[in-house]
């Protein structure tokens, strides 16, 4: 581009030309290379890497896309369905579940701090096809819900192609926005991000225990959902999500009295029920409840069963 590294790598080749003659050991041209920016590029934010598996990577932050856009992340290709994990402590401050349009399935996670980290093009297909069904816990781990604090290195969902990466590999599209917005290139911080996956026993630790009481089917045809939850950690009532055929279709604080509880959990309080009506589930489908967890760390499955 310059007439100063046009000369530079004339000059480069022709002692290169001179050492290949000579014998001499390669290192030597390493030290007289043009300087370039550091491999490793500048580091904005420590996190945890978000996919959880082997990924690959290069740096494509501005690279021209579709439309006239340039790109705001980077893309961590990795195999179908590897676990994406929060990449701080936060909530999840935006979600959309929808195979469609460019991002497809997506979430935001921000951190006390104001830092964003946004996940695009979750899974959307049954396992081993590409089928494009779109169910809710193929792109989403359990309890995963616009709202949901979240701790660093649990597992919020699984890489996919929803959206526009449909004809491409499989990847998650992982941008950072710095507080007030800004996306900013994580590709330093990528290449320096501590890989961490939360244990199963730590989310178990972190996550509400209950339980599913009835799942009956009332007069008027539609299922009534009841039972139980306690966090793990406080007394406060506990989110729970009735997941129908995989998708979550209803949600409800478990704070209705279960003066039974009092014996087995001494201490915890008694307005620990849930009891939802109304819900729509054909006979025989799949029908769950998942229990959020009022921290983060980990949300618990209560129970499934089929639809009577
Ligand atoms: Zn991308």
């Amino acid at each position: 581009m310059t007439g100063w590294n046009r000369t530079r790598n004339g000059a480069l080749v022709a002692l290169f030309a001179a050492v290949m003659v000579m014998g001499t050991s390669c290192t030597t041209i390493g030290r007289l290379t043009p300087p370039r920016p550091a491999p490793t590029g500048t580091v904005l934010r420590a996190f945890v890497f978000p996919v959880a598996g082997t990924a690959t990577f290069g740096d494509t932050f501005g690279a021209p896309r579709s439309g006239g856009r340039s790109h705001e992340g980077q893309d961590l290709a990795a195999a179908k369905h590897t676990p994406v994990v929060a990449a701080a402590d936060g909530t999840v401050t935006s979600l959309t579940w929808s195979a469609t349009g460019l991002s497809g399935n997506a979430l935001t996670i921000t951190d006390a701090a104001g830092w964003q980290y946004v996940y695009i093009h979750l899974d959307n297909d049954a396992p081993g096809t590409d089928d494009g069904s779109n169910v809710y816990e193929r792109a989403f781990a359990d309890g995963i819900a616009r709202g949901q604090k979240v701790k660093a290195g649990e597992v919020v969902g699984w890489v996919g192609d929803s959206g526009n990466a449909e004809t491409t590999v499989p990847h998650l599209h992982f941008e950072l926005h710095q507080p007030g917005g800004l996306a900013v290139n994580s590709y330093g911080s990528l290449l320096a991000a501590r890989k961490f996956q939360r244990t199963e026993a730590e989310r178990v630790g972190d996550s509400p225990f209950g339980g599913v009481d009835a799942v009956s089917r009332a007069g008027d045809g539609s299922v009534r959902v009841a039972g139980w939850a306690i966090d793990a950690h406080v007394n406060d009532a506990v989110k729970v999500s009735v997941y129908v055929g995989g998708n979550p279709v209803a949600t409800s604080s478990a704070a209705g009295s279960r003066p039974d509880l009092a014996g087995p959990y001494p201490g915890r309080g008694v307005l620990h029920g849930y009891s939802m009506t109304g819900i729509a589930a054909t006979a025989g489908t799949r029908v769950c409840v998942v229990a959020h967890s009022v921290g983060g760390g980990g949300s618990a499955r209560l129970g499934c069963t089929t639809a009577p």
